[in-house]
């Protein structure tokens, strides 16, 4: 399993040898979750929350329904015999739904 900043997402390289996993690819992102949950605390939100736009929230909701959709019609072309080609355009189509969900941001980080 790729191990992330819990900050910014960057993979951490695995951890080498005993001691505490690293979260944080830098110190910079290490200061910015921070003041994250200081800032969490003083609003009275539990340390881990995370504040959502309603047009962010729906872009990402759009997304994961795309990627159902695709994983929909894949399931549909396994259950028909399908040739190696449609399996690998079926294939193609929930990679291309999945695009970089992994990835994303909803607000974006410098
Ligand atoms: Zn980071």
């Amino acid at each position: 399993m790729r191990i992330r900043c819990t900050w910014c997402g960057a993979e951490l390289p695995s951890a080498a040898g005993m001691g505490r996993p690293r979260r944080y690819c830098a110190q910079a992102c290490r200061q910015r979750a921070y003041e994250q949950r200081t800032v969490s605390a003083r609003a009275g939100l539990p340390p881990e929350a995370v504040v959502v736009s309603r047009p962010e929230l729906d872009h990402l909701l759009d997304r994961l329904f795309a990627l159902r959709c695709a994983l929909s019609d894949a399931r549909v072309v396994l259950g028909e015999q399908a040739s190696a080609a449609e399996l690998r355009g079926v294939l193609e189509q929930v990679g291309s739904a999945a695009g970089e969900l992994d990835r994303l941001w909803v607000t974006p980080r410098e």
